[in-house]
This record gives C-alpha cells, structure tokens and sequence, in this order.
C-alpha cells in the first residue's frame, strides 16, 4: 500500500488546476460511441475514427494521459485538432484527509462549485474506492447523514468516472508505457456507497460503470464494483441487464413500520415489493449473492427477533448480510448497538446459513464512514424538522 497505516491526520489543499474550462468538451465520460460522433463533428474522416477513439481511449484510460501532445501516435495535425476541441478535465480535489487507519477522503468540486466526496480505503488484498453519484440525496433515510443535504444535482457520467481517475492520479497508480498493467492494484473495486442514490441517476451511473468496464481501459471487472441502492424497485432489474454489477441493498428493517422510519422510500416500496423484485434479479446465484446492508441501531431494529424475521424473510435469495455499526454524525437521533448484541444478531443469521460480517468502520476521524459524508454546502440542508416529518419520526 502507498499509505503507511498510522499515517498522521494530514489536510492538504492540492493545488493541480484542474478547472473545467467552458468551450472544448470533455472526452471524459463520453461513451466509445459518443466519442467517435465527437470526434467526426470536428473533421475526422468517418472511416477513421473508430480506431482513433480506441487509441485515444487507450491513452486516457490504460495510461491515464491528459495531454493530446504526449498522444504520440497520433499525428501532430491530429493533435492540434484535438486540443482545439476537446479536453480531458477531472473534477477538482479541494481537500484530502488521510486517516490514522490509511483511509483517504477527498472533497471534490465540480461544476458548478458544488462538492461530493469520495472515500478510498486500503485493504491486504484490495483497495476500495466508495464514489458519489448526486451532490445530496432526495431521500431522507433517518439515520443518513447525506440525508439530510437537499439533492442539488445528479453527477454526469464523467463526474462519476472521473473520481475514479483522480484517485488513480492521487495514488500515483498509472503504468508507465510498457509497464504490466495486471500488477496488483490499489484501486480494486468500486462502491457506490457514497452521497447520493445510485438509481435515481441510472443513465449516468450506467455510462460510467461501462467506461471502468470497458476491458482496453479501465478494466474493471463488474464483480468488483457494487451498487447499493435503498431500494428503487424499477430499477434494479435494469441494474442486472444494464449494468451487470454487485448489488447491496439497505434493508435495516424486518418490518415495514420500522423501515417506513429509516428508509422511507419503503413507503413507495414496500419490504415484499422490494423482495420480490430481488427474487426476479436476474444474475441470482450462489457467486454472485446480493448483500444485504443493515446498519445497526441501538434498541430500533437489533434484537434477536429482528435477526430471526430476517433470516425468514430473504430465505431462497442467495445473499451475504453486511452488518454495519451506526456512524455517528452530530444531531444523529440513533445510537451505535453495542458490540455484543452485533454479536448476538450476527451468530443468528450465521447460524442460520448466511455470512455475516460486521463492516469495520473505517476513516471515523475523518468523517469517511458509511453514511458520515456530506458536503459543507449548508444552504441546500434539510433542517431537523423536515426529516423527521418525511421520515414519520
Ligand atoms: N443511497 C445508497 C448508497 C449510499 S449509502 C443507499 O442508500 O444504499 C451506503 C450505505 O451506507 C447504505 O447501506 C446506507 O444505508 C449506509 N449508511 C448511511 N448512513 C449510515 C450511518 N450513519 N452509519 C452506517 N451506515 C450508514
Ligand atoms: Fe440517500 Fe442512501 Fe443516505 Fe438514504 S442512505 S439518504 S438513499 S444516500
């Protein structure tokens, strides 16, 4: 790992450019497609351009280029007439804080100057990156710290894809021409985990998991990237035949009066509408189980009855429940269960036939746990009262 694991609290504001400017358009985010129209908007001769986009395609996304110049393949007419045209922009890191346990989270600005956060968290055999797909969320999950930020806007699919590159950028994670490109690394998998709810901008989310896909660039496997939706029953059949990735599911609940409290996007759907749907999914097996994310609250939905009425209720999905403990945040109206009782809950539906491991929270200093993230934009926040009247509480 690049990070020592007691690496002191750092805050550093980067000072790399990276404005978008307005005129040339991004290449970034576009799909092969898209990028071939682009490119034949501008003059390149239809015949040519399919294999123009895979040469660009490869510089951006295997060798992580931004400069059309260093493109040396490419004709410098060719060049030229890219750089009057076109751009390769990320969004721009305003903050990065490091965690005492290695976790890096980053405050990003894009346009608009509106910020999400992006999380990356080491692991022995892996490297997580947690990315955001709406500044804020239109839901109001109870015990969501995003929740309680008023959506501002859905993130584009270069949005999406370009906190993917920027973090490569941080981690200094581009092979140099020639280089190995299957070493190990440090940034394995994707999570969809963090502001903002990945299927309440489907489009956007979908073009950018099939650019980190897309096996002469990124090339992630769809096994190592999860989507985790608080359930938008439509869409999650769309996830299987569009996307193809991991499914997590915020379940939190075994009953629909508590989960109208927590997740109330339950009231749209309801535990057996979302079950249902689950059955349907199409890549259900034993491989490839769906993981059911349930956080665990202090005396709400952690006792032995609960884990019992869950381990009933997805019988014949095969699935992996990730317990997490409650992240605090200020004003929080929840407490964290304590340790023994995850315990408790967790031996249930072990024993029941299920994995069950309990999420180590990670980057707690920071404020980079699960569901701690939210940007400083105060003047789009809920205040108290709404939450609690959209969440029934
Ligand atoms: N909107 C999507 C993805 C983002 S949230 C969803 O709801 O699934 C990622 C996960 O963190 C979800 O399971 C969410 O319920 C959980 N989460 C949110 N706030 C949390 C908190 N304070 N402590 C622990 N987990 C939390
Ligand atoms: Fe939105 Fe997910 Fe938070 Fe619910 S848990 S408010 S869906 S980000």
């Amino acid at each position: 790992m690049a990070e020592a694991p007691k690496a002191p609290i750092t805050q550093d504001v980067l000072t790399i450019p990276r404005k978008i400017p307005e005129g040339p358009a991004n290449l970034i985010g576009m799909s092969r497609e898209q990028m071939r129209a682009a490119l034949i908007a501008v003059g390149t001769p239809e015949k040519q351009a399919k294999m123009r986009v895979g040469q660009i395609w490869q510089w951006i996304y295997v060798w992580g280029m931004r400069d059309f110049a260093e493109m040396t393949n490419l004709s410098k007419d060719f060049r030229a007439q890219l750089a009057e045209h076109f751009v390769v922009a990320l969004p721009e890191v305003v903050s990065k804080n490091v965690s005492t346990d290695g976790t890096r989270k980053y405050l990003v600005r894009i346009a608009g100057g509106h910020e999400v956060e992006v999380v990356y968290i080491p692991e022995t055999d892996r490297g997580t990156l947690c990315i955001s797909s709406q500044v804020g969320c239109t839901l109001t999950c109870s015990f969501c710290h995003t929740g309680t930020q008023k959506l501002v806007r859905n993130l584009t699919a270069g949005e999406v894809i370009g906190q993917v590159m920027l973090v490569r950028d941080d981690l200094d994670e581009w092979p140099t021409p020639g280089a190995n490109k299957e070493a190990q690394r440090l940034l394995s998998n994707i999570v969809l985990m963090g502001m903002g709810e990945p299927l309440y901008n489907f489009d956007n989310v979908r073009d950018a998991m099939k650019i980190a896909m897309d096996p002469e660039g990124l090339s992630l496997s769809r096994r190592r990237i999860t989507l985790s939706t608080s359930g938008i029953v439509p869409e999650i059949a769309r996830t299987a035949d569009e996307i193809g990735c991991m499914l997590a599911i915020s379940f939190h609940a075994t009953t629909d009066a508590v989960r109208d409290t927590l997740v109330p996007i339950n009231k749209r759907w309801n535990i057996e509408a979302l079950l249902a749907a689950l059955r349907a999914y199409p890549r259900l097996s034993n491989s490839e189980r769906i993981t059911f994310e349930y956080v665990m609250l202090d005396g709400v939905n952690d006792s032995d009855a609960d884990a019992h009425r869950l381990v009933a209720l997805i019988k014949g999905i095969p699935a992996k429940i990730n317990l997490i403990p409650f992240n605090e945040w200020p004003g929080a109206p929840y407490k964290r269960s304590s340790n023994n009782r995850i315990r408790a809950f967790s031996d249930i539906v072990y024993a029941a036939g299920y994995a069950s491991p309990v999420r180590k929270p990670r980057g707690e200093d920071i404020m980079a746990a699960c569901g701690q993230l939210k940007s400083a934009t105060e003047r789009a926040r809920k205040s108290r009262a709404e939450i609690a009247a959209e969440a029934g509480i």
